[in-house]
């Protein structure tokens, strides 16, 4: 069964995709928590961070972020957050990272 988001890869599903490369697809998030809020999802399904393989070259979330934030301009700064598991906060098992821009970060998050 694939997860939400390899149908949204698919386009099975709609949202509104703001980047792709062989790598990742990113869009914007269904229920933004910030002026500027995108989901970066590898293309691969790996269900969250603990199940990354040890190996293998895992820079394609962080260098689409690095992409993504410089064409929506987010040159006052941005966060980068991976949820992992329950306790983290994850509610789909399909591993991505959200790109938070658009307003001052406050920090601890809740
Ligand atoms: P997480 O809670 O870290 O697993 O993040 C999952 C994110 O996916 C949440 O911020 C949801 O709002 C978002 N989301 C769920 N369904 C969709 C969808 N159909 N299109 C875009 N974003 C979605």
């Amino acid at each position: 069964m694939p997860t939400l988001f390899t149908r949204i890869i698919n386009r099975e599903l709609p949202a509104t995709i703001v980047y792709e490369d062989e790598h990742v697809v990113a869009f914007k998030d269904i229920a933004p928590v910030a002026p500027v809020h995108i989901v970066i999802v590898p293309r691969t399904e790996i269900k969250g961070l603990s199940a990354l393989p040890d190996d293998g070259d895992h820079r394609h979330i962080l260098n689409a972020a690095k992409t993504i934030a410089e064409q929506l301009g987010l040159t006052g700064g941005y966060r980068l957050v991976i949820n992992e598991g329950r306790d983290g906060g994850q509610s789909v098992d399909h591993l991505h990272a959200h790109l938070l821009g658009g307003r001052k970060m406050t920090w601890p998050p809740g």
